[in-house]
């Protein structure tokens, strides 16, 4: 079974990438039968944002992606929140030390910085030139002891290379010289990421470690952490990015808060308002790095627990596709119960500001379920049904071909038609409502556009008669006569 752990920082959005390395951590889980870890890592405090754990946790939530422990259910293994560890890492770091791979650091940031521009200027990529390497342990000691300010630093080995595998993309083999000794623990005595997360995932016993590419380039410093410790390293699984729409570079924060414009985001939180399904989120990510085969693409959360495979993981970039958020949309809205539809598509009636009731919804729930690519289409196409009244004007009534004073005629023809008929149903009002185009020697389109704009106040609707019978005898003749009038 596989223990595996999604390890936000809650320092913003829970956007795309981050549900897409939960949902495939999601999927091993359960696939195998282990545990879906939800670690916060918020040992930065500065880059922390009020409210962005609960957003995570939301927006798992709402992706469905129940974690099995995390910091508000608690695990064996807690606490699962970085800062109530603080401790433990201190342990570790001076393990780290005292075995020779860590030392204590005492360069102010003024040399540092004075040392980057040099090495910049030389036009050699920055890194610490090791000064405070050597100093003997004792004296780093006796020096921290009297409270001069450092920091701990990872002691890479100078000699030799190491080699980490990667799921996805095999063996990566790096001089050890071009590792930097990267900074443990701040001179606060907070671990930073690449302790804080290598004890973490020894200490919660994770076998998979599923993160983002930008992971890489520190992936060999992660190793040799494991391997200093003398622990054994989990699986490395580093997923693609993704890249904007047209594919080109990766986007900006700026360019992603404009989508909302078009309708779209890349942050989980507004998916919901904008229409789309978790059903379909979920679909549309899981194919963004991972495919089944050549042509399977309609995946439910349980196919995916049931199909999902590492050996499917796909490196490359993946740009960003919103028609194809759009197809699975429609794919996953159509393949919903009428019932489980008509639930969903109500609260975009009330925020429209309607106030529908659940018996007329379930009615309209299967004459508007093929037709909305997006849920809240679902008041733009039916929300005539909740008006108390929709009132045209003459102009709007006005077919086309005809003038104001020959519609407002045929309209009231069809009132008289819609009057007589025994009850407002297809069966009923259909057939001399056709006979009065034949008679009139217009088109159906004509009288029925009449009919539906006096009825429903829109040019388009789902189809005319099934909602006129939905809408009731009384109401659809007091809307006609409205409309003449
Ligand atoms: N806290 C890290 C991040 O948000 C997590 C990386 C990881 O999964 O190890 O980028």
């Amino acid at each position: 079974p596989a223990r595996v752990r999604f390890a936000p920082s809650p320092t913003g959005h829970l956007h795309l990438g981050g549900a897409r390395t939960a949902l495939y951590d999601y999927l091993l889980a359960r696939q195998t039968g282990g545990q879906f870890i939800l670690r916060i890592e918020d040992t930065d405090r500065k880059r922390l944002v009020p409210g962005a754990e609960e957003e995570i946790m939301a927006g798992l939530r709402w992706l469905g992606l129940q974690w099995d422990e995390g910091p508000d259910i608690g695990g064996p293994y807690g606490p699962y929140r970085q800062s109530e560890r603080k401790e433990l890492y201190q342990e570790y770091a001076r393990q780290l030390i005292e075995s020779g791979n860590a030392f204590y650091c005492f360069c102010t940031p003024e040399r540092l910085e004075r040392v980057r521009t040099e090495q910049q200027k030389n036009k050699i990529i920055p890194h610490y030139d090791g000064t405070c390497r050597n100093i003997d342990p004792d004296e780093a000691l006796r020096r921290v002891k009297a409270g001069e300010p450092h920091v701990i630093r990872f002691k890479s080995p100078q000699e030799g290379s190491i080699t980490v595998k990667d799921v996805l993309r095999g063996e990566i083999t790096v001089e050890n010289r071009t590792i930097d000794d990267y900074i443990l623990v701040k001179s606060d005595g907070l671990a930073l990421y690449h302790l804080a997360a290598m004890v973490d995932d020894h200490l919660m016993k994770i076998t998979h470690v599923i993160r983002g590419s930008e992971w890489l380039p520190t992936l060999p410093l992660h190793s040799h952490i494991h391997r200093a410790l003398g622990w054994d390293e989990p699986q490395w699984v580093h997923l693609s990015v993704f890249l904007k729409p047209t594919g080109k570079g990766k986007m900006s924060k700026r360019e992603a808060a404009d989508l909302i414009k078009d309708g779209h985001s890349i942050f989980v939180k507004d998916f919901n308002d904008l229409g789309y399904l978790p059903e379909s989120v979920v679909n549309w990510i899981t194919l963004m790095g991972w495919s089944y085969d050549d042509h399977t693409e309609f995946f439910s959360l349980p196919d995916l627990v049931e199909k999902f495979s590492l050996d499917r993981l796909n490196p490359s970039p993946a740009a960003i596709n919103f028609t194809k958020l759009d197809h699975f949309n429609g794919l996953h809205i159509r393949d919903l119960q009428v019932t489980d539809f008509s639930r969903r598509i109500k609260p975009f009636f009330v925020s429209a500001g309607l106030n529908p009731d659940d018996a007329t919804l379930l009615k309209i729930a299967p004459i508007i379920q093929e037709r909305v690519a997006t849920l809240d289409e679902a008041p733009e196409i039916a929300g005539f049904f909740f008006k108390p009244t929709v009132n045209p004007t003459a102009e709007e009534l006005t077919a086309k071909g005809l003038t104001a004073a020959q519609s407002a005629d045929v309209a009231r023809k069809c009132l008289s038609i819609l009057e007589s008929v025994t009850e407002m149903t297809p069966e009923a009002a259909e057939p001399p409502m056709r006979a009065l185009v034949e008679e009139l020697g217009l088109s159906a389109g004509q009288v029925f556009g009449i009919v539906r704009t006096a009825v429903t106040g829109q040019r388009v609707s789902p189809p005319l008669f099934e909602s006129m019978e939905i809408i009731g005898k009384t109401e659809v003749l007091k809307r006609m006569r409205l409309a003449i009038s």
